[in-house]
């Protein structure tokens, strides 16, 4: 007998499906997507488990009558192209024809269907393995389509899945992208027979952004529209006085697709540049109309990436028209982009990082340099008086009244201590320790960001030692961001990581292998903290190194999750002493 054999269809349709839908997410965007493609106006969403009990999607589309709806689910069964050809041109979500029949593969399939020309409604009931039957039954014109079980035939994938809350905001946002791109379609989302979302049909994108996103609130958001060869674009902004530290109100959309292009996501960020602080980004979410015949779609199996037919040109023509938009706000209304004006709580995340540089702030007078370090040196070394250190869990600045404002940052030295003045006292603070700590707090007080890996990365405990100790602290560490799945004996696979851990994930888990503490959690977020701050020699900003200084004066424990304090004070009277000024 050859060793390789062909495998039975239902196995090679198994696998096939796998690639279309590998969880509850993958199944509701292709059912959305049918939905809008059917013409749908009103559509509902109701999931069960996370989507893995159930899925359910009713829309008042075109439907379809039984020849069609018998056909629906074949493989490579679709009405929307009809050719090779045909792909150059589609405007439409789907046009594979394999979703509904990977569904089939996966899961147990209902679809309720009528179209505008039939009396009647038709009901298709499939299981994976065996052959559809149909029957006549009442329905209004659209279609209901109801998917349980998903994987219950396919425990491997099954294995996969991940908690049902986990998996129902990976569905809510699915939901989200298609509610964003098509505001004309009124939408609700159930989950758990609770609804979370409920969306009337409105005129534009600004306002179909703003029922998900109100944060920047309504008064300073635009909607500008620019134009290029093949394509048209709009965008959903906020003025640059509201910004952020990560990229979460930064969303690309191209023919109604939200797609993953870094090439995009910096041309917005390249928009906004000089206009935020460094390691800020905005609130941008863009919307591009493009000739199906520049972009393909089909290169990824759920359309999230699209290969341009001329990338440069489009993200130029992107930066190039909001930018000038932006500096025409900006010139407009000179006082929204005050200096840190929105950092506020509301922005606890703010990330003082690596910046490109080219920011609008005029630079403080010898900002960069600070004093000669030698004087400073020495003086320290010698110690002819005690620079206070914040003692332990002390709110030493953050009752005084107004000292926030009064700081001035006057430079950098020893590429590590942020120099700061305010009234009498002189504050050295270490800009390592000190959003160390910051971020340290903002994620240990709420749930931390957390990016799925599509690729997960595998791991192979060294000893059944740390196979043990491995999952002794995953459960404890998930909750951090790092997501350990056990795939067999001594096997781990990362699935997922704290979002703010830019590089070198595997590091970071041997850090926390290598030294195991009382608290893995605790652990797990210093190390993502350690890790994510800026280090010694990195330059700021002299309006991210203020802020910085800001929260770090502010903080009720101005010490390292190590313990090591996070800035010293020096008061004049302190100064004065070692020049023995007074006695
Ligand atoms: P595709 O969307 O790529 O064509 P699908 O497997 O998702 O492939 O669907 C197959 C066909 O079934 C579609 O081309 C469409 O004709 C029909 N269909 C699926 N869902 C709906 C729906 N909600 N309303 C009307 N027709 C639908
Ligand atoms: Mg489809």
């Amino acid at each position: 007998m050859p060793r390789i054999q062909v495998l039975p269809p239902e196995t090679a349709r198994l696998i096939a499906a796998g690639e279309v839908i590998d969880r509850p997410a993958s199944l509701l965007r292709e059912l959305l997507d049918n939905a809008i493609d059917a013409g749908a106006s009103d559509i509902q969403v109701e999931i069960q488990g996370g989507g893995s009990t159930s899925v359910l999607v009713i829309d008042d589309g075109m439907g379809m009558d039984a020849d069609d709806l018998a056909l629906s689910i074949l493989p490579h069964a679709t009405s929307k192209i009809r050719g090779t050809d045909d792909l150059l041109t589609a405007r439409s979500l789907g046009f594979r024809g394999e979703a509904l029949a990977s569904i089939a593969a996966a899961a147990r399939l209902e679809i309720t269907s009528r179209s505008a020309e039939t009396p009647e409604a038709r009901r298709l009931v499939s299981r994976p393995g065996s052959a559809p039957t149909m029957e006549a039954t009442h329905g209004r014109q659209g279609t209901r389509v109801l998917v349980e079980g998903l994987f219950d035939n396919f425990p491997a994938r099954r294995q996969f899945q991940k908690r049902a809350q986990t998996e129902a905001s990976l569905c809510r946002q699915v939901f989200a992208d298609k509610a964003l791109a098509h505001p004309a379609v009124s939408l609700r989302f159930t989950s758990e027979g609770r609804t979370l979302d409920r969306l009337p049909a409105c005129e534009s994108l600004r306002e179909r952004v703003l029922a998900f996103h109100d944060d920047p609130g309504e008064a300073l958001v635009h909607e500008p529209r620019f134009t290029g060869q093949g394509f048209e674009g709009r965008a959903v902004l906020a003025s640059p006085a509201f910004y952020r530290a990560d990229r979460r109100f930064m969303q690309v959309f191209v023919n109604r697709r939200r797609i993953q292009d870094y090439s995009l996501v910096s041309g917005l960020d390249q928009a906004f540049e000089g206009l935020l602080p460094g390691g800020a980004h905005p609130f941008a979410f863009l919307f591009i109309e493009m000739d199906p015949s520049l972009a393909d779609f089909n290169i990824h199996p759920a359309k999230r990436e699209v290969r341009f037919r001329d990338p440069g040109a489009l993200r130029h023509a992107v930066t190039a028209g909001l930018s000038s938009f932006l500096r025409g706000l900006v010139r407009a209304r000179p006082e929204r982009v005050e200096a840190g004006e929105e950092i506020g709580d509301s922005h606890p995340a703010f990330d003082f990082g690596r910046h490109s540089g080219g920011s609008w702030y005029a630079p403080l007078p010898g900002s960069s340099e600070g004093p000669p370090g030698q004087g400073w040196d020495s003086l320290l070394r010698e110690r002819p008086f005690s620079p206070q250190v914040p003692p332990r869990g002390t709110d030493t600045l953050g009752t005084e009244p107004g000292l926030a404002d009064r700081l001035c940052y006057l430079g950098t030295t020893m590429e590590l201590f942020l120099i700061v003045e305010s009234g009498d006292s002189l504050y050295l603070i270490d800009q390592h320790a000190a959003h160390e700590r910051l971020l340290f707090d903002e994620l240990s007080s709420g749930k931390p960001a957390i990016q799925e890996l599509l690729v997960p990365i595998l791991h192979e405990a060294e000893s059944d030692e740390e196979d043990a100790r491995i999952a002794a602290m995953a459960e404890v560490i998930a909750g951090a961001g790092f997501g350990l799945e056990r795939t067999g004996e001594g096997s781990w696979a990362l699935v997922s990581l704290p979002a703010l851990l830019a590089a070198d994930p595997m590091g970071a888990l041997r850090e926390l292998l290598d030294c195991p503490e009382a608290d893995p959690r605790k652990a797990a977020l210093a190390t993502t903290a350690c890790r994510a701050a800026v280090k010694d020699g990195d330059r700021l900003e002299p309006a991210a190194a203020l802020e910085l200084a800001r929260r770090a004066l502010a903080l009720p424990e101005p010490r390292c999750p190590h313990g090591r304090p996070v800035w010293i004070r020096l008061t004049r009277a302190d100064l004065f002493r070692a020049v023995r000024r007074i006695v």
